[in-house]
């Protein structure tokens, strides 16, 4: 059986924000999502202290290449010529040339994109291995099989360890910090798609896994619980934003509402600090912003029909 160990690389100083996750089994060590170029450090030295540099390792794997997840992959290659990274073939070309990617990011972020993230290095294009979905991945002993869940992002890919039954779900089951039940959709641009997330979340329940993990932040240990929870208030929260771009003039107002009715909500169900931890790692505005496109398009698509 592979060891798991969950890797808190401590986002900003802070802990509890993003998770990488390393396996290791049969003498080889992958990591799942490394995180982001400024955590580097971090990751280094924590991967050091169990006696693994980046040299040794044998893989990574990325469900997403949103910056958070994705960003030290070409970093960490550059010091591993040789090490696979497994991405799904809609986000391959932004590894390759991230400077789409990276003027998007920017134009979220501003200023901030280089203490949030750091630089993201392309990934050469030998280095990857493209899936779409359907594969089974052999990890040393262990055996993980891809499972395409687009809706957070349309290249979106979960990992399911048959063995143990841990669905590494990126960010498709939302924001949870381990051992809490508040959770909290992470919703942003460009990709949201409620419909074709809630077939995710069918294909992830109907696997029946014993356990998520996700990359904010951790296990959560009641899967089936923990997905109905999360679909409605991903529905609500979408609902809510189709409400106030429908009876705000600007989307300006609208995403000020949102994130006033939201960050009440959050603050009226937690603790400060907690819930001062929750809404830094929810960045509500880009929830809005993400759900505001979703209905554009929606809503454009519609006109056109
Ligand atoms: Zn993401």
């Amino acid at each position: 059986m592979a060891r798991v160990t969950p890797i808190d690389v401590r986002w900003t100083g802070r802990p509890r924000s993003i998770a990488a996750c390393l396996l290791e089994s049969d003498g080889q060590a992958t990591i799942i999502d490394p995180g982001p170029t400024s955590t580097l450090e971090s990751l280094r030295a924590q991967l050091s202290a169990r006696g693994i540099s980046f040299g040794d390792l044998s893989a990574i794997l990325l469900t997403h290449i949103h910056l958070d997840h994705a960003g030290a992959a070409g970093s960490i290659v550059r010091e591993n010529p040789r090490l696979p990274v497994y991405v799904h073939t809609r986000g391959a070309p932004h590894l390759v040339d991230p400077s789409k990617l990276l003027s998007s990011a920017g134009r979220l972020y501003g200023n901030l994109m280089q203490f949030l993230y750091g630089d993201f290095l392309p990934v050469p294009e030998q280095n990857l291995r493209i899936l779409s979905g359907g594969e089974t991945l052999a990890l040393g002993a262990q055996k993980l099989d891809v499972v395409y869940t687009p809706g957070h992002a349309s290249h979106h890919v979960s990992f399911f360890d048959s063995t143990d039954g841990i669905a590494y779900v990126g960010d498709t089951a939302g924001i949870r910090i381990e051992g809490e039940s508040f959770l909290l959709p992470a919703t942003p641009p460009p990709d949201i798609h409620l419909e074709l997330w809630d077939a995710s979340l069918d294909a992830i329940v109907a696997r029946r896994p014993a356990k998520l993990f996700l990359t904010h932040f951790g296990f959560s240990d009641e899967p089936a619980a923990h997905i109905a929870a999360y679909r409605d208030c991903l529905h609500r929260w979408s609902a809510l934003v189709g409400e106030l771009l429908r009876t705000h003039a600007d989307e300006a107002s609208g995403a000020k509402a949102f994130v006033e009715t939201v960050g009440a909500e959050i603050r009226g169900a937690l603790p400060s600090p907690e819930a001062e931890h929750y809404l830094f790692n929810g960045a509500l505005e880009l929830s809005w912003r993400g759900l505001a496109r979703y209905w554009r398009k929606k809503s454009e698509a519609s006109v056109s029909a």
